[in-house]
C-alpha cells in the first residue's frame, strides 16, 4: 500500500507525525492525559530569587518547538471529552466512596453511620413507551385488551416487548396529549424541589422524633451527596446518599435511635410534602413523582440492600452524563430555526421548542428556559453535596494540579522552585483549543495506552 492508498485521517495523523516539532507535542499530549479538547496557551514563566530579585530562570512558550504549551480542558462530560470525563468520574468515585466507608482523611467510623440510597422521580406527564422486565423477560408495554384511542385517534396502549435499547422507550404514546410544557417546566424547577426538600428533611426528622428542630440540631447532622440523571423520557431524577451523622460531622456517631428506618420514614415524608407553584400560576403544583426508592447503603461484604462500591461507581458514571442520555445534544442552542436539524428525538425536539416558545410568554420570563433548552429546561448542577459529606472535589483537584504542575516542570526540564526563596510569576494567554489537522487521532493513542497502563497497575495492586 503507498501512502496515498491510506484513508484522508491516516494521512493526516502520519504528515502531523513528520512535522519536527511532534516529539515535543506528543509529550505535551500524554501530559494532559489524551485531552480530546485541549487548550494552546501562550505566555511565560519567571522565576525569581524571592530575596535578592534575581531572575533564576525564564520559560517562554515561543522558545517551545510546538510555540504553545498544552493544557487538558477538565471537561466533565463523555460526549465532550473522554480523558478529562473519566478523571472527573474517578474523583466523583471517591468523594462518593469515602463519605460511605472512610478513606481520604473520612474517618471509617462513618461505615457505621446510618445511610441510604435514594432515587427521586419526576411525576408522569403522558404514557411513553417503556422496557418493562419480570423474572429477566421482557414484558409487553402498556397492553389494553380493549385498543381504546386517544382523542387524536392514536391507540392509548402498545403491547409491544421493549428491549432496554429500543429506540421508542421514553417516547410518548401520543405527542399530541402529552403535557410538554409541565414537563420541561418541571424540570425546569428539579433543582429548586431539591433544594425544598434538604430543607424539609431535618423537620421531618424532628417531627417523627418529637424534638424541635434546634434541639434535633445539636444530636445529628444530615450529609447528602446527589447526582442528576436523565431518563429515557427527558425529564431529570436525582440519585442521593443520604447519611446521619453526630452533630460534629463524619467522625461524630448519631445518637442509637437515629437508624436506618427512621432517615427512609423522614425522606419518604420530606418528598411528600414538598412543592413548588407552578409559575404563572395556572396548573398544579410541582411536586415529586410517586416513585421514589430508598434502599440501604452496606458496605460491600455484607449481602442486604445495595453495596457502597456499586453506590459509588453509579454516581460516578452518571456525573460524567447530560443530557445526551436522553436523545439530545451537549451544547446550548442558539436559533430557534436550528432545532429542526439537531440529531435528537422527535420527543427532545419537542421539549427544546417548547423551552423557547415559553422563554418568549411573559409568565415565564424569569425562568431561563431558552439557555437551557439543549438540557430540556433543567439549569442545575449534576453532582452536588453538603459541606460534610466527605472530601471537596477540589482538595481532589488541587492535589492533581499540583501533581500536573510538576508533571510539567519535569517535562520542561525546570529546576524545582523552593516555595520560600523563589517566586514564579507566570503570564498565560489563550491561542486556542482544540486538535488541529492529524492530531487528534494520536491523542486517543495516547488516551488508551494511559487507560491500558493504569488498568495494568490497578490488577497488580489488587
Ligand atoms: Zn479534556
Ligand atoms: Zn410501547
Ligand atoms: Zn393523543
Amino acid at each position: 500500500m503507498t501512502p496515498l492508498d491510506l484513508p484522508d485521517d491516516m494521512r493526516a495523523a502520519l504528515q502531523r507525525a513528520s512535522m519536527p516539532d511532534f516529539s515535543r507535542w506528543l509529550r505535551m499530549v500524554y501530559a494532559t492525559g489524551g485531552c480530546a479538547q485541549p487548550v494552546r496557551l501562550h505566555g511565560e514563566r519567571v522565576t525569581v530569587d524571592a530575596g535578592t530579585g534575581e531572575v533564576l530562570d525564564i520559560y517562554r512558550t515561543a522558545d517551545e518547538p510546538t510555540g504553545f504549551l498544552l493544557t487538558a480542558c477538565g471537561n466533565r462530560r463523555a460526549s465532550r471529552c473522554p480523558a478529562c470525563s473519566a478523571t472527573y468520574r474517578d474523583d466523583t468515585y471517591h468523594l462518593i466512596i469515602s463519605g460511605l466507608r472512610g478513606g481520604k482523611g473520612v474517618p471509617e467510623e462513618v461505615s457505621a453511620h446510618p445511610r441510604v440510597f435514594a432515587t427521586f422521580t419526576a411525576p408522569s406527564f403522558g404514557s411513553v413507551h417503556a422496557h418493562r422486565e419480570r423474572d429477566g423477560k421482557t414484558q409487553p408495554c402498556r397492553p389494553r385488551r380493549d385498543q381504546p384511542l386517544c382523542r387524536h385517534g392514536r391507540p392509548e396502549g402498545c403491547g409491544l416487548r421493549h428491549e432496554r435499547d429500543d429506540a421508542h422507550v421514553g417516547q410518548p404514546l401520543c405527542a399530541d396529549c402529552y403535557d410538554y410544557r409541565s414537563a420541561v417546566l418541571w424540570n425546569a424547577h428539579a433543582g429548586e424541589l431539591w433544594r425544598r426538600f434538604t430543607q424539609a428533611l431535618p423537620a421531618a426528622l424532628a417531627r417523627l422524633v418529637g424534638m424541635r428542630r434546634a434541639a434535633l440540631r445539636r444530636l445529628l447532622r444530615i450529609s447528602y451527596a446527589k447526582v442528576a440523571e436523565y431518563q429515557s423520557r427527558g425529564l431529570v431524577h436525582f440519585h442521593a446518599v443520604i447519611r446521619l451523622d453526630g452533630p460534629d460531622g463524619p467522625a461524630d456517631r448519631p445518637p442509637p435511635w437515629a437508624t436506618v428506618a427512621l432517615l427512609d420514614h423522614a425522606i419518604r415524608d420530606a418528598a411528600r410534602s414538598v412543592a413548588v407553584p407552578m409559575p404563572g400560576g395556572s396548573g398544579a403544583d410541582l411536586m415529586w413523582g410517586d416513585q421514589l426508592d430508598v434502599r440501604p447503603v452496606y458496605v460491600s461484604t455484607e449481602l442486604d440492600g445495595v453495596s457502597d462500591q456499586r453506590v459509588a461507581a453509579y454516581v460516578a458514571k452518571y456525573a460524567t452524563k447530560g443530557a445526551e442520555s436522553a436523545g439530545t445534544v451537549d451544547r446550548p442552542i442558539k436559533n430557534a430555526s436550528d432545532i429542526e436539524l439537531l440529531p435528537v428525538t422527535d420527543h427532545a425536539r419537542r421539549m427544546i421548542y417548547i423551552c423557547f416558545a415559553l422563554s418568549r410568554l411573559p409568565q415565564y420570563r424569569e425562568i431561563p428556559l431558552r439557555q437551557w433548552a439543549h438540557m430540556l429546561g433543567y439549569r442545575g448542577h449534576f453532582s452536588t453535596k453538603s459541606r460534610h459529606y466527605s472530601i471537596r472535589l477540589g482538595d481532589l483537584r488541587r492535589t492533581r494540579a499540583e501533581y500536573r504542575a510538576e508533571q510539567a516542570r519535569l517535562l520542561l526540564g525546570l529546576p524545582a522552585p523552593d516555595p520560600d526563596k523563589a517566586l514564579t510569576l507566570a503570564e498565560w494567554s489563550y491561542a486556542g483549543s482544540g486538535h488541529r489537522h492529524g492530531e487528534a487521532f494520536w491523542a486517543e493513542v495516547a488516551r488508551n495506552r494511559i487507560v491500558t497502563a493504569r488498568r495494568i497497575a490497578r490488577q497488580r495492586s489488587d
